[in-house]
């Protein structure tokens, strides 16, 4: 399957100037967002609960900012940038009433409009700009003149030019600069689910941890094993990341290649794969998102058990320790 990338040149930046558009949420996408468009040229106003502490930043930052449900009775765009399990609330609540014909709803990941917890009418069109990084690097990258790659989805075309609209959304952005790479809503909340559960988040810190944690109970000290386990990841991850992973063999030892190849396949196994497919599979149909639900329902009981769980491991206290005696962290 290959894929379509566009650039400047194809982007028609009129389609979103001309537009009002609402930004609900101010933070790390929102403001990225919000600033991003009004530096474009866009008519961008914020909406914010009443009492947000996020209100004056972005007055302060130059923006409009007033209640969500008059952002999106002004608007003609509506980009909701609260957290995902938030959006249904907030859709049902402040966004739905003011829809009209015409209007277009917008969303950074698809997991709402995918797995159906926001149904948006028929007259309206459904479209995504999802950024491939965090909010601040979208912003500071905007501000250097590049810009960070973004996806471009279309779930409902209901005025024939919705396609249009999201990669105008994506240059009011910046993600022109770099490249806008089309896609579907499934696919964007499948693999971004896969990639932060899998590898990402998921896998990395377990993988780190468990290296953590066999050094140290085989009686090592926890600070050698934070630097190999914890510290020399990030320059591993650079110079993949940089120029591919035969650069990254180049620049290790022969040693270290080898035993990447030996211990490697060891470490990630029939088994990891295995569980790689289930997670996917389990993403796919959609008991991933009902559980996620049911906890934030739960008023996030098991989330912040095992969030607790983490800031007590000693690989925690350990780097923060570490961190404090070293230069290498700019405070
Ligand atoms: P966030 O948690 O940084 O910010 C959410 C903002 O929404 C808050 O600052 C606040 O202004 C507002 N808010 C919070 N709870 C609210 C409520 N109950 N009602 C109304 N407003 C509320 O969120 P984020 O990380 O910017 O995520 C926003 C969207 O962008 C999500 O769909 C997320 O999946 C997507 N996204 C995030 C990233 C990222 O790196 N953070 C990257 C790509 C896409
Ligand atoms: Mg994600
Ligand atoms: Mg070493």
């Amino acid at each position: 399957m290959a894929i379509t990338i566009y650039y400047e040149q194809d982007c028609k930046p009129a389609v979103i100037q001309d537009k009002k558009i609402a930004i609900i949420g101010y933070g790390s996408q929102g403001h990225a967002h919000a600033l991003n468009l009004k530096d474009s040229g866009c008519d961008v106003r914020v909406g914010l609960r009443e009492g947000s502490s996020s209100w004056e930043a972005a007055e302060e930052a130059g923006l409009k900012v007033c209640s969500m449900d008059q952002a999106a009775e002004e608007a003609d765009l509506i980009m909701i940038l609260t957290p995902d399990e938030t959006q249904p609330k907030v859709y049902e609540e402040h966004i739905a009433a003011h829809l009209q014909d015409g209007d277009t709803l917008a969303f950074a990941h698809g997991f709402n409009i995918h797995y159906g917890y926001i149904k948006a009418p028929e007259g309206v069109n459904v479209i995504m700009c999802a950024p491939k990084g965090p909010g601040h690097i979208v912003r500071r990258q905007y501000t250097e003149g590049s810009g960070v790659p973004c996806l471009a989805c279309v779930a409902q075309d209901a005025t024939g030019d919705a396609w249009d609209i999201a990669l105008a959304y994506a240059w009011g952005v910046g993600g022109a600069r770099s490249g806008i790479i089309k896609a579907t809503f499934a696919e964007e909340t499948e693999e971004d689910l896969f990639g932060e559960q899998a590898v990402l988040c998921g896998g990395l810190v377990e993988l780190v941890k468990a290296g953590f944690e066999t050094l140290v109970e085989a009686g090592y000290p926890p600070e050698l094993a934070y630097f190999e386990c914890y510290h020399e990841m990030k320059m591993i991850v650079d110079l993949m990341y940089e120029s591919g992973i035969h650069f990254m063999n180049y620049s290790i030892s022969n040693t270290a290649e080898y035993g990447e190849y030996y211990a490697g396949p060891k470490v990630i196994n029939e088994e990891s794969r295995r569980a790689m497919k289930d997670i996917l599979a389990r993403i796919q149909d959609g008991s991933f998102a009902h559980e996620f639900v049911e906890d934030c329902n739960n008023g996030h009981a098991w989330l912040l058990e095992q969030r607790e769980k983490i800031n007590q491991h000693p690989i925690e206290t350990t780097g923060e320790h570490i961190r404090s005696m070293f230069s290498w962290v700019k405070k």
